[in-house]
């Protein structure tokens, strides 16, 4: 396969990103080529868009972002066995070393050599993308494009949340971006007696709302450690999901947790923050845990459990879906936070048909 492919290209070590045409990439012998039917916009890919401070110190411009995606298979590599030309996959992002520590003993989602489709490397914001094999995941035939390309950021909501037992305790959620709009869902099926939702942001709280939480917090209104404790008992929630990422939310959440409780951190902070360890942590026993990524491939398998069987349902979190060459549009909506998830669709394909 030669020639070139539309792409959304972060072009110069700036602000912003174009649309524009590519080598289409050629593959190794354990790589598959995937014609992309839809991508979304992740938070990562907002910060590789405004160009923040995270993205100056790790990606080397020029080259195409993006990571999560779904397509079909249009090319397999030489020592490809399992997957197979026109297979409807979404993939892993995070490509390993199958050899370090982590990997040979079945926890490749630490990989200490871990390289990330979209950061690391080309990515999917492109008509075609190649990964290894080892990276592909098969969906059903019958999964909507939007909901078979938002698996990845959905598989983050299930590793933060699934990592401590949730049933029959109080889970509090900062940060109602898509992922902490979709760890509501992931708490209430696995029997969280009560979800919070907190942020400060209107549209996503009434998203959240939807998406089942029980409480909804507005820290612009109110202070989420009293409302948490009051209704806890004054204990504090068993269970918190820390995505804002913001240093005053992320006290406010080791506050509002109850003395050896459980913290799971999958927010990234844009910088180091102070916290107490003496007060906050250690005199009240917490356990604090950085989530990163996703087990593989037991988030992937509950990931696609979830959906296939509906215990969960999480379409409304996909407020937007564009037509790939109006990324802009997508980008601006992010950055607002006036959207839950955005997808983009490519043209080739049209809504409705896998
Ligand atoms: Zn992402
Ligand atoms: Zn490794």
């Amino acid at each position: 396969m030669c020639g070139t492919m539309k792409a959304i290209v972060k072009k110069e070590s700036a602000y912003g990103a174009v649309l524009t045409d590519m080598p289409i990439p050629e593959i190794n012998d354990h790589e598959v080529m995937i014609r992309v039917k839809a991508t979304s916009i992740c938070g990562t890919d907002v910060h590789i868009y405004n160009w923040d401070d995270w993205a100056k110190g790790r990606i080397k411009a020029p080259y195409i972002f993006g990571h999560e995606f779904t397509g079909e298979i249009v090319k397999v590599g030489k020592q490809v066995t399992r997957a197979k030309i026109g297979d409807y996959v979404s993939a892993e992002t995070h490509i390993v070393c199958n050899q370090c520590n982590m990997c040979l003993t079945g926890q490749q989602h630490l990989c200490q050599d871990t390289n990330i489709l979209g950061v690391d490397m080309d990515g999917c914001f492109a008509e075609f993308v190649k990964v290894p094999e080892q990276n592909v995941w098969q969906n059903p035939s019958d999964m909507p494009v939007e909901l078979a390309s938002i698996q990845e950021p959905l598989g983050n909501a299930v590793h933060t949340v699934l990592h401590t037992p949730v049933s029959g305790k109080s889970v509090a959620i900062f940060g109602c971006g898509p992922i902490g709009l979709m760890a509501i869902a992931v708490a209430k099926s696995a029997g969280a007696v009560q979800v919070f939702a907190i942020d400060k942001n209107e549209y996503r709280l009434e998203l959240a709302q939807k998406m089942g939480a029980n409480h909804i917090v507005d820290i612009g209104k109110e202070d989420p450690v009293v409302k948490i404790r009051q209704l806890t008992r004054l204990e504090g929630a068993d269970v918190i999901c820390e995505m804002s990422g913001h240093p005053a939310a992320i006290n406010q959440a080791l506050e509002a947790c109850t003395n050896g409780g459980k913290v799971n951190i999958l927010s990234l902070p844009e910088r180091p923050v102070t916290i107490d360890i003496t007060n906050q942590i250690v005199f009240r026993g917490l356990t604090v845990q950085g989530i990163t990524g996703r087990k593989m491939f037991e988030t992937w398998r509950q990931v696609s459990d979830l959906l296939r069987t509906k215990t969960i349902d999480v379409q409304p979190v996909v407020t937007h879906t564009l037509p790939f060459e109006d990324f802009k549009e997508g980008f601006e909506l992010m950055r607002k936070g006036t959207c839950g998830k955005v997808v983009l669709v490519m043209p080739s394909y049209q809504r409705g048909k896998k």
